[in-house]
């Protein structure tokens, strides 16, 4: 479970949001203002930051140099209808990881955001030996439970349709997972997987 910080001062979206990086098991909070922001941040550092820039006091900019400027080195991913390359351009230098432009993908964006997360974590620790663990795929892959299953099976060689049968799920929602799973783990083919639940990749 990794802690998100929201800093979006359309409620709707921030709560589209929310529901969405919880149900991927992280703890989100929402932040409505860049004071709001700044605060939330200074209380409990969060592992990723979701960066709206037109906010009601300050722009998401002054936040983000601010963070970088308290040494925040969290991983910010700017969203927002700018889409200017010099807004990009601006946003980059100020310390952004990633830059998504409003209206987005709601699946794009929490897969931008689990490998931002993965490649954070994969920062932080040694290389892992052996064989990884259901609390390594949720913690440092970001996989929910649900996706562990699916890894698992996909080790074994599984197909979509027979992980759909062997969960009880539809084959639509066994493919999501799938492809879910191996946008977490980095893994280019369905082969790979078993290599990397392994420890061997
Ligand atoms: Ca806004």
């Amino acid at each position: 479970m990794k802690r998100i910080l929201i800093v979006e001062d359309n409620a709707d979206l921030a709560s589209g949001l929310k529901r969405n990086l919880e149900h991927e098991g992280h703890k989100a909070t929402v932040a409505d203002s860049a004071k709001g922001a700044l605060e939330a941040a200074a209380r409990d550092t969060p592992d990723l930051v979701v960066l709206d820039l037109g906010l009601p006091d300050r722009d998401g900019y002054y936040v983000l140099e601010e963070l970088r400027s308290r040494g925040v080195q969290s991983p910010v991913l700017i969203l927002s209808a700018r889409g200017l390359e010099s807004d990009k351009v601006k946003g980059f230098r100020l310390g952004a990881d990633d830059y998504v432009t409003k209206p987005f993908g709601v699946v794009e964006l929490m897969a931008r955001i689990a490998a931002h997360l993965r490649r954070a974590a994969n920062d932080e620790g040694p290389a892992s030996n052996g064989s990884l663990g259901d609390d390594v795929l949720q913690e440092r892959y970001g996989l929910t439970e649900r996706q562990v299953e699916v890894a698992r099976l996909l080790a074994q060689g599984m197909s979509n349709a027979e992980i759909a049968e062997s969960l009880g799920l539809s084959t639509y929602t066994a493919r999501n997972h799938t492809e879910q799973v191996l946008f977490k783990l980095g893994a280019s083919t369905r082969a790979r997987v078993g290599a990397i639940l392994r420890g061997q990749a």
